[in-house]
């Protein structure tokens, strides 16, 4: 439609990730530009604008809208509307209307951008050294949103006045902080200082700063407790083997290994083997933890990563980081001298502090020091952990642990619903998610449920998400363990409709969902535990099925769990359920095998093999990721795990990478079939008896696995007529098995998706079991 001389009037709805992004000032640009007339707002749908102008113009600005829209900015839609032309003058950003619902969502928090460094470290900057400067293209979001719509007045901010200079920025359309929302300077911002357990603080001589302080005491051996974006991290030095070492006895002799922030590219190159995709995963805006292989004779402490292969690393995000790591690295002799350890700031399974007063409460008895700042931390969030893989589609990123960076990103459903779902998860590295029409919300990492300040953050958490993205679930969804603390939740929300979901149709529908498909796949599933339908625990699944439903195709040999979950902690258990499974059953004894003889006693060893034969206390499982405890066991590797997965891990770390050969294993035929892992653990026991080493037996244990559960994807998927296959679960965050698994499959002729967005471990659960519940309600 135009008339009056060829103008025309138009008016914009966009939505997506498009508030606090600059999304306003760039349409404000735009019309100047074009010469268009009309005005832009927030809403609680997202962005609003109408343009006047010639056709040309409104043309070009549309166009331009979205094809240079800003870094942070997500577009998921533009609507159009065709108005009269009101002949109105000049371009005008109006006041955010709040509207009825809130819909528009929050950005994740962004690493500081190139122009903010820059004057981060220029010294006639007014805001040089300034460990918060930020910009509409970078700086914290989600962690300081106390609501919505993303205003000053609703964040962390609220408390800091802006100084005139900063407001001139904040108000100039042209200014790029033009209503940068957490703007702030030395003269009206937050401020850091470094204390001692007490909160007094601290100030050295001959230091600029607080950061420049933090900085000298990392040198000289102290561990700091140094505030970031989405909680505390404890910091020291990584070359530095005391002080690591003394950090690790402090946090009560945790094992997981520490990740390692490096000042810049260069420096973590020095210490980690870095593919093309690795560099590009470590330098994006949500700077999450990379794991990549560690480069031998990097001069790391010792006791940073026991027995690991690879090693977390991180770069600086915050302008505080930045200061810290340069300032740290300023003098050092090499790559491992200027690296900093960047472990969370918890005690062994806490989750992480981020409120200062229980920060100093909680870390007193491991940081000398703290590093603190006065901007509130609104939502506890956890760095990302990601590793990249060949495999699955092209290759690209395996997310570990989904939060900082990516939180609250929007993740579409493959089914539109009609009513708000929540989904609340499983038990460990919990998240829950909401979801209404085709988007969902998943949340931070949570952790695990079973720690009471973790189920706090969990109702919490909860109570957030549905403000922000004014979800009000009518349908709950959750796991089908009844002594799940998420199911218990999910039952005691009133006046809602309840949906049990099994554990590994989530694990299917999570992958399947992220990837848009709708239509049945076969799934590969396999991980530590999760109820089935029968009541026993799942875990070497293969499913058949689609959002709705599945069908349990084939599984792993069943094995007892001697002690529960004892078992999960001892891989040694589980080395002596799996040799009595593989025996005669008229055997006697179960021999004690070689490795394990120096961690558990003849008569230990006897009363273990004699619960998994009598099943008393010792449920059956199909678990995978017992399965890989027991071989790990058997190699020497562990024979009690610190913390879970950590044999497995350990067993994949120990692996000759070079070795091709596997082991073979037979399906057994039946509805559903078996894959009878008996012949890996036989031919796994017989090698290392006969001498073989533990790394190629470990090698040809995964290729044997990897083989055979590929091999029984292409035969369901054959009787089936299935296209697609999925693998998830958290057992596939060995890479070695992920690789090998998906190229068998796709060399079998199916498309094998793997998830990206949400991690195959149960991190994923409270997305699938939305996506199940939402399919469902369709139905
Ligand atoms: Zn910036
Ligand atoms: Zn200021």
């Amino acid at each position: 439609m135009s008339n009056a001389g060829g103008r025309r009037r138009v008016r914009a709805r966009v939505e997506g990730t498009v508030q606090g992004v600059g999304f306003r000032p760039h349409a404000h640009r735009l019309a100047k530009e074009l010469g268009c007339s009309g005005w832009v707002l927030n809403d609680a749908l997202g962005v609003l604008a109408e343009v006047e102008g010639d056709e040309r113009s409104v043309a070009a600005f549309l166009a331009r809208l979205s094809a240079e829209a800003p870094p942070l900015a997500k577009i998921e839609q533009i609507r159009l509307e065709e108005l009269e032309p009101s002949g109105d003058a000049g371009f005008a950003i109006l006041a955010s209307r709040g509207g009825e619902g809130a819909q528009a969502p929050i950005a994740p928090d962004s690493a500081t951008c190139d122009a903010c460094l820059r004057e981060l470290f220029d010294p006639r900057d007014r805001r040089h050294r300034y460990p918060f400067i930020n910009c509409t293209d970078c700086g914290p979001r989600f962690t300081i949103i106390i609501a919505v719509p993303y205003d000053r007045p609703l964040t962390t901010m609220a408390r800091f006045a802006m100084c005139e200079s900063c407001a001139a920025e904040y108000r100039d359309p042209s200014d790029r902080r033009f209503h940068a929302e957490p703007n702030a300077c030395p003269v009206c911002g937050p401020r850091a200082r470094l204390t001692d357990a007490h909160g007094v603080e601290l100030a050295p001589e001959g230091v600029v700063d607080a950061v420049g302080a933090a900085a000298q005491a990392l040198r000289a051996g102290a561990i700091v407790a140094v505030k970031g974006v989405g909680g505390y991290h404890l910091a020291c030095a990584a070359g530095d083997e005391e002080a690591v070492a003394r950090l690790r006895a402090r946090k009560h002799r945790e094992e997981r290994p520490f990740a390692l922030m490096a000042p810049h590219l260069a420096g973590a190159q020095a210490l980690v083997v870095l593919e093309p995709r690795d560099a590009v995963l470590l330098c994006s805006r949500a700077r999450p933890i990379v794991l990549v292989p560690r480069r031998s004779g990097a001069g790391l402490a010792p006791s940073l990563a026991p027995g690991c292969a690879d090693l977390g690393v991180m770069l600086p995000y915050s302008p505080l980081h930045h200061l810290l790591a340069r300032d740290f690295a300023a003098g050092a002799g090499d790559a491992a001298a200027a690296a900093l350890v960047m472990t969370s700031g918890n005690v062994s399974d806490e989750p992480i502090a981020y409120e200062d007063t229980e920060a100093l409460e909680r870390l007193a008895a491991i940081a000398d020091s703290f590093l603190l700042h006065d901007r509130p931390i609104h939502m506890r969030t956890d760095d990302s952990v990601v590793r990249s893989t060949a495999s699955g589609g092209g290759g690209g990123v395996l997310t570990l642990r989904r939060s900082r960076g990516h939180v609250p990103d929007a993740i579409a459903l493959a089914l539109a619903g009609e009513r708000h779902v929540l989904g609340c998860g499983a038990e460990l590295k919990s998240t829950f998610c909401v979801a209404k029409g085709a988007r969902a919300w998943v949340s931070h990492h949570i952790g695990d449920l079973r720690n009471v300040e973790t189920l706090r953050s969990f109702r919490d958490g909860i109570a957030h998400f549905e403000g922000l993205f004014d979800v009000a679930p009518e349908i709950v969804a959750h796991d089908l363990h009844p002594d799940y603390l998420s199911t218990r939740y999910a039952q005691e929300r009133p006046g809602v409709e309840l949906v049990a979901v099994a554990h590994h149709h989530a694990h299917l529908a999570a992958c399947a969902a992220e990837h848009g498909v709708f239509e049945p796949v076969v799934a590969a599933i396999l991980d530590g535990a999760g109820l089935g339908p029968d009541g026993t625990v799942w875990g070497g699944e293969i499913l058949a099925g689609d959002l709705c439903g599945f069908e349990r195709a084939a599984h792993l040999w069943p094995v007892r769990l001697p002690g529960g979950d004892a078992a999960a902690r001892e891989p040694w258990r589980m080395a002596c359920a799996w040799l009595l499974a593989c025996q005669d059953p008229q055997a006697e004894r179960v021999a004690l095998p070689a490795a394990l003889a120096g961690e558990v006693t003849p008569e230990r060893w006897e009363q273990v093999a004699q619960l998994a034969r009598s099943g008393f206390q010792a449920p059956v499982t199909t678990s995978a990721g017992r399965l890989f405890d027991a071989v790990a066991a058997l190699c020497g590797l562990r024979a009690r795990a610190a913390y879970e997965g950590q044999a497995a891990a350990l067993l994949e770390a120990s692996c000759d990478r070079r070795e091709k050969g596997a082991y073979p294993m037979a399906l057994l035929e039946g509805a559903p079939a078996i894959l009878d892992a008996r012949e890996l653990v036989r031919a796994a026991a017989g090698e290392l008896a006969a001498g073989v080493s533990p790394a190629l037996v470990a090698a040809r244990f995964h290729n044997g696995l990897a083989d055979a559960v590929a091999h029984a994807c292409l035969f369901v998927a054959g009787a089936r007529g299935l296209d697609t296959a999925v693998l998830s679960g958290g057992v596939f965050q060995n890479r070695l098995l992920l690789e090998r698994t998906a190229q068998t499959i796709e060399r079998g002729g199916l498309r094998v998706l793997i998830p990206r967005l949400l991690p195959p471990n149960d991190g994923g659960i409270s997305y699938g079991q939305a996506a199940v519940a939402t399919a469902r309600s369709r139905a």
